[in-house]
């Protein structure tokens, strides 16, 4: 998808980051993966071995690039969440492919960075307790079913109910919304809840999965947020976060419309968000 690149770009043009503060991820080690994914699965994938049917679900063509990609979105994940720890906050420009399991991918997502980000950090011994804050429109099932029976990784999931997918899995706290929510009462919602998630859990570091498909005008989104609405959740989450002194790191999530510069403006409100938190608390 060009919407990457693009929106890079689109940060660079609006000086919203300048060139020092983009930070180029590598891909992982395969144990890095391994540490959350099958071997059998993490290497089938890599080898494009897999078969039609898994790729059915996966609902990408297999190709090299595609392998390097995923690849360099995790390693970015990775980053994104050890400068997190660093700076108090720090945000991916691709990520959030929550819909990926131990062993099978689905709805566009083969490999699970924030479950391999939480992991790897974990296992360095960088973090103990890990928040996920997942507000894509669709549920984390990946996430939420890899981190089942482990408190030390929470799951929260914020989604429209009757959307994909159809069988949902159990967060650690799962909030459905109806659909053609706007602006004010999912904001409500979201303010009801991740505060008292904070102070409770007191995470090491919060992930956040900021899917721009809760927009109004997204193809496979079901609620209906504005432009302004999606910005000031951003700002909401990253600036409840970091006011509280909780690392945050973001990645951008789902997010689908014909119109590409559409899109990329949607994206770009989570670091846009960022930028002004990272200057009002004077990171
Ligand atoms: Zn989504």
């Amino acid at each position: 998808m060009a919407k990457f690149s693009l929106l890079c770009e689109q940060l660079l043009a609006e000086k919203v980051i300048g060139p020092s503060q983009i930070y180029q991820p590598g891909p992982p080690p395969p144990d890095w993966i391994e540490w959350v994914h099958t071997a059998a699965y993490a290497q089938a994938y890599r080898q494009g071995t897999l078969s039609e049917k898994a790729l059915r679900r996966i609902g990408l063509p297999w190709s090299p690039a595609l392998v390097q990609r995923t690849c360099i979105a995790v390693g970015g994940t990775i980053l994104t969440a050890k400068l997190a720890l660093q700076w108090g906050l720090a945000c991916n420009t691709a990520g959030g492919t929550h819909h990926a399991f131990a062993d099978y991918g689905s709805g566009f997502c083969i490999f699970n960075d924030l479950a391999i980000a939480a992991r790897v950090l974990q296992k360095q011994g960088l973090v103990r307790q890990v928040l996920i804050v997942d507000l894509d429109v669709h549920q984390g099932d990946g996430t939420a079913q890899i981190f089942h029976n482990d408190p030390s990784v929470f799951t929260f999931s914020m989604h429209c109910e009757v959307n994909f997918p159809g069988r949902k899995q159990q967060s650690d706290l799962d909030i459905p919304l109806a659909e053609g929510l706007e602006d004010d009462a999912y904001l409500s919602c979201l303010k009801a809840h991740l505060p008292d998630l904070l102070s409770q859990l007191r995470p090491d570091l919060v992930l956040f999965d900021a899917g721009a498909d809760t927009h109004k005008g997204d193809r496979l989104g079901k609620l209906a947020l504005s432009d302004q609405g999606l910005y000031q959740r951003e700002y909401y989450v990253l600036s409840t976060c970091v006011a509280a002194g909780y690392p945050v790191a973001s990645v951008i999530g789902g997010g689908y419309a014909e119109d590409m510069a559409a899109l990329v403006n949607r994206h770009a409100m989570l670091h846009r968000a960022a930028a002004s938190v990272y200057l009002q608390y004077r990171l």
